[in-house]
């Protein structure tokens, strides 16, 4: 029988932590999105983080079975990153935080990202295509990043970069889990203040506000 799976989330604000929501609980139910190797394409596509045409070459050639090995991979790292936030979300990092860090400096080690010279696009045409190699310029002219996605083990490079921009560029004290009790969401707090409760106001900021509501409404003698 088809599973009945939600779209993924991308509540996160932040590639890193969208990865850490690759499983999730939304509404209760446990879900996998990156259950094989089909998943993690699909889901580093709809991320932004693989250009399309990438993950096109990548579903029609290579091997499935070495793309769901890169699956078991990225899960098995997405739990590691995962009790690394767990251990540090909300303080400043310190520098003993790097030794958490060491299998993903392995992974960045064997990027094979390279800078093109190219026109920048156009002001009034929409950059489509996802990527990150992402646009550097203010001219006619502008730095493109690019990679070499040789194997199918570069898939996980933009994730390992992802976290690496994490923990080098922004600030950990604003990284949260979402005050949902059951919720198992996390994000970066870019809001203004920072004073981002929620994965979302949909899901959990909703369901907050109605259970403080039927709390206000019980008579005090049920209290
Ligand atoms: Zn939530």
């Amino acid at each position: 029988m088809a599973e009945q799976r939600p779209a993924p989330l991308f509540v996160g604000d932040d590639l890193a932590l969208d990865f850490l929501n690759s499983f999730a609980a939304p509404r209760g139910r446990e879900t996998e999105w990156l259950a094989n190797g089909a998943d993690l394409v699909a889901w580093l596509e709809q991320a932004h983080a693989v250009p399309a045409d990438v993950a096109a070459r990548f579903r029609a050639d290579a091997a499935s079975g070495a793309l769901d090995a890169m699956a078991a991979q990225a899960r098995e790292l997405r739990e590691r990153f995962r009790a690394f936030v767990g251990n540090h979300a909300g303080e400043p990092l310190s520098s003993t935080a790097l030794r958490d860090l060491a299998p993903f400096n392995q992974l960045l080690g064997r990027d094979e990202s390279y800078r093109q010279i190219a026109a920048a696009p156009r002001r009034d045409t929409e950059v489509t295509g996802g990527d990150r190699d992402g646009e550097d310029g203010h001219g006619a002219l502008h730095w493109q990043y690019r990679r070499r996605w040789r194997t199918p083990e570069t898939l996980l490079l933009p994730i390992a970069e992802a976290i690496g921009d994490l923990v080098c560029r922004k600030d950990f004290t604003l990284v949260r889990q979402c005050e949902g009790p059951t919720c198992t969401l996390w994000f970066h707090d870019v809001s203004k203040g920072h004073v981002r409760r929620w994965c979302s106001m949909a899901v959990c900021g909703n369901r907050a506000k109605a259970a403080a509501h039927r709390a206000r409404q019980r008579p005090p003698s049920s209290a």
